[in-house]
């Protein structure tokens, strides 16, 4: 049996070609859906308003910019804590599948 380390809690799952176990790949999908729906509605938000409004983690924040599916911009003032989150739409399309399933652009 082949066994890979989960990218999110660390632990050892039966490798399935991805990088997260499964109970993280459902998380991790609910707190996508989250993020996405808090970017759209609130397009200024910062992460910090991202991260108390709707209780994820910097850390999934962190993963979700690593694997692409959103963005950090800078704002005016450049603080750290006020950045912002972009959707990478066009990569969602792409990558869409790889851990996040829901279909974002009709
Ligand atoms: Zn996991």
């Amino acid at each position: 049996m082949n066994y890979s380390i989960c990218k999110r809690c660390n632990e050892l799952f039966e490798r399935n070609g991805k990088e997260y176990c499964d109970s993280c790949t459902q998380k991790l999908n609910k707190e996508f859906d989250l993020i996405i729906d808090y970017i759209k509605k609130y397009p200024k938000a910062t992460v910090i308003d991202i991260i108390i409004d709707t209780g994820v983690s910097l850390k999934t924040i962190n993963l979700m910019v690593e694997e692409g599916y959103v963005s950090y911009v800078p704002n005016d003032d450049n603080n750290a804590d006020n950045r912002q989150l972009v959707v990478k739409i066009q990569k969602l399309i792409s990558k869409r599948g790889k851990f996040y399933s829901r279909e974002l652009v009709k």
